[in-house]
């Protein structure tokens, strides 16, 4: 049975993820930080394992390493959002950003390349339309996703020779727990007016990218960053 790992999976884009890859009959290790929320979700899904992990940190890291043999996929999904100005920006809230979503994208596939390498497996990193397009507000958040991108086409260029694919899924707003704690109503005014489809995406409709990305039809896809957002990329209009 192929199996994927899914980082931030108890909620939001992750979980959507998690339950697309058990309907294509795939097993899924859930790795979270959020002891309730993973515990509560897996205890509802069957052919999961879920595992209690910070991603920021090696040795919890290596530690799921060292358990866990086989991995056709590995979706680094978790993911803060941090949404403030570069003058209250300190060092520990800008270091909380990078610790979670460039580190811990970084450590996660350091620790999976070998079994990557035997599965022949696909790398797919969750970044975000904040980090193709600079904006007010996020610096932090969005300077950590703009350095997924990249970490995505090294892993690209770099994997390539042991048969990993990875690419980048940079999607839109979607009314997660992580977005509607900063998107004020002017905010979503804002992005519904923005995007060309007027609306926000669904958990689905980017699992349903994540999921592509893993699959044997993506065969002679690597080192891709795709957007995922109703259009807004293609309008050249500055975030709401
Ligand atoms: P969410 O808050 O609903 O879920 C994120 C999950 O990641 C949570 O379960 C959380 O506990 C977990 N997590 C956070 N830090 C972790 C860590 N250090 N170790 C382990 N688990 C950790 O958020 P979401 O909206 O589903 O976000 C998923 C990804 O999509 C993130 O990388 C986010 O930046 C990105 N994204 C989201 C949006 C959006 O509008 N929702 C837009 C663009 C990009």
């Amino acid at each position: 049975m192929k199996t994927a790992l899914v980082t931030g999976a108890a909620r939001g884009i992750g979980l959507a993820t998690t339950k697309q890859f058990l309907q294509k009959g795939w097993h899924v290790v859930m790795i979270d930080r959020d002891e309730e929320a993973l515990t509560s979700e897996a205890a509802q899904l069957d052919q999961v394992t879920p595992v209690l992990c910070d991603v920021s940190q090696i040795k919890q890291v290596n530690d799921v390493a060292q358990r866990i043999e086989r991995v056709d996929a590995l979706i680094n999904n978790a993911g803060v959002a941090d949404f403030g100005p570069i003058e209250d920006t300190d060092l520990s809230r800008w270091r909380a950003v990078m610790d979670t979503n460039l580190d811990g994208v970084f450590l996660v596939t350091q620790a999976f390349v070998s079994a990557l390498a035997a599965a022949k497996g696909a790398i797919v990193n969750i970044a975000s339309i904040s980090g193709l397009r600079a904006s007010t507000l996020r610096v932090a958040y969005g300077t950590s996703k703009a350095g997924v991108m990249a970490l995505t086409q090294q892993q690209a260029v770099e994997l390539g020779e042991k048969g990993i694919r990875a690419n980048c899924v940079c999607p839109g707003p979607v009314r997660t727990k992580l977005a509607m704690a900063v998107h004020t109503q002017d905010i979503i005014d804002a992005y519904h007016d923005a995007i060309p489809l007027n609306r926000y995406g669904s958990e689905d409709e980017i699992a349903n990218v994540i999921t592509f990305l893993c699959s044997p039809e993506a065969s002679f896809v690597t080192g891709q960053i795709i957007s995922v957002d109703g259009g807004f990329e293609a309008t050249g209009i500055g975030l709401p």
